[in-house]
């Protein structure tokens, strides 16, 4: 049985990046593995934050952890700040890891992009995410493209304290799927869609309206050429589309493409709307169960205890290896 860590930042509603790239797997990996899923509000933190709605936002992803088919009865589910190993064993690690590797992370260049100063936390956000990974001897991450380098670092840190120390730390792999490892944002096929981008036409939320998610897939950003056909290439904004059609739908990209030959973007559009409604309308419905329910916080405080339990395990692990504390 191997040790299953991942989490997402309360930074506004799960979209369909991280349900197929990242949540997806989470339901998955729990049938045979020892599963950990965290809701990172520490990271979330790296951006300013409305207090009220962070703890709002929080509570909506645990939730939508659960609707999406995350069993309590099976992972633990908890909240990063809950348990204090996380920047206990960050700073641990800030100090074994280098200015120069942290610069090279894209993830920082994009999102410091225009700030005339970043916040630290930004920087050094990788290093807390190696923080997460560790402290649970973790064996597999379950995530998206976008934090494959990420987790190279996480691995790289692992290693280097490994060779440094006595062997401290069991070194990660990343686990990522084909078909929803990065899915676009639909107003600009170029990026990654993303929580905390401005347009929420550039996502689709799981908890969104029937009318809002039909105005963002008809508005999507496609191309003159009118063929509904792949290529990621030159035609990043149906590619996309066709992507998020094939995993809702179960069915392979050349199948929809044959249907669709001769038919227009339009066509293709609105069929896109009713896959995409009919397999977020249960998780919706399971969702307001959920989130409405006294349960919600109970499996959060019994989950992060749980989490501790490990937790404390590695620390004093690493405090004997570091000659920390006496
Ligand atoms: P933010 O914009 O605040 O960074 P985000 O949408 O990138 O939000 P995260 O909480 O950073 O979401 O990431 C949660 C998980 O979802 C990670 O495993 C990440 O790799 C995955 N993920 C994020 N965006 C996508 C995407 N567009 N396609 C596939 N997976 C994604
Ligand atoms: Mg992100």
């Amino acid at each position: 049985m191997k040790r299953v860590f991942s989490g997402v930042q309360p930074t506004g509603n799960i979209h369909i990046g991280n349900y197929l790239g990242a949540l997806k797997q989470f339901v998955e990996l729990q049938e045979e593995n020892e599963c950990i899923y965290c809701i990172v509000d520490m990271h979330s933190i790296t951006v300013p934050q409305d207090p009220k709605e962070l703890r709002k936002n929080t509570l909506d992803v645990a939730a939508l952890y659960l609707a999406v088919g995350v069993d309590p009865s099976k992972s633990i589910v908890f909240v990063q700040s809950d348990v204090p190993g996380h920047a206990e064993l960050s700073w641990v690690l800030t100090c074994n890891s280098y200015t120069g590797e942290l610069s090279r992370m894209t993830q920082f260049k994009d999102k410091s992009k225009g700030r005339e100063s970043a916040p630290t936390g930004l920087f050094t956000y990788p290093i807390l995410m190696a923080a997460d990974i560790l402290l649970y001897d973790t064996d597999i991450v379950p995530v998206g493209n976008d934090q494959k380098q990420h987790i190279e670092l996480c691995r790289d840190i692992a290693i280097r304290i490994n060779n440094k120390y006595k062997k401290t730390f069991v070194v990660p792999d990343g686990r990522f799927l084909k078909a929803g490892a990065r899915i676009m944002a639909l107003d600009d096929p170029q990026k990654k869609m993303s929580k905390s981008a401005e347009n929420i036409h550039s996502r689709i939320s799981l908890l969104d309206e029937p009318s809002k998610i039909k105005k963002s897939i008809m508005r999507a950003t496609t191309d003159s050429e009118g063929s509904i056909r792949f290529d990621a290439e030159n035609k990043p904004g149906i590619s996309n589309l066709l992507n998020i059609y094939s995993v809702f739908s179960g069915k392979e990209i050349a199948d929809i493409e044959k249907d669709y030959e001769g038919r227009g973007y339009g066509d293709f559009k609105k069929d896109l709307v009713e896959v995409t409604m009919e397999a977020l309308t249960p998780i919706k419905e399971r969702f307001e169960e959920i989130r409405n329910s006294d349960e919600l916080i109970k499996i959060l405080r019994d989950g992060a205890e749980k989490a501790n339990a490990i937790a404390e395990k590695t620390m004093k692990r690493v405090k004997d290896n570091f000659g920390l504390g006496i």
